[in-house]
């Protein structure tokens, strides 16, 4: 046993960590999940702006 498990954020899959896609501080199984995470993050900062956050310009 060397290395640690981590789990990917998004299928909660096992991933190497050697193996794993790091992004954002977070492993993912691959980049697909990867860039899935930052959509979801993105989408997330949308709608809060939408809620009415103020323009900061
Ligand atoms: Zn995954």
């Amino acid at each position: 046993m060397f290395g640690s498990t981590k789990h990917c954020t998004i299928c909660g899959m096992d991933v190497k960590k050697e193996a794993s896609v790091k992004r954002f501080g977070k492993y993912f199984c691959s980049d697909e999940h990867a860039q899935k995470y930052a959509d979801v993050q993105m989408t997330r900062q949308q709608k809060d702006n939408d809620r009415g956050g103020g323009c900061c310009c």
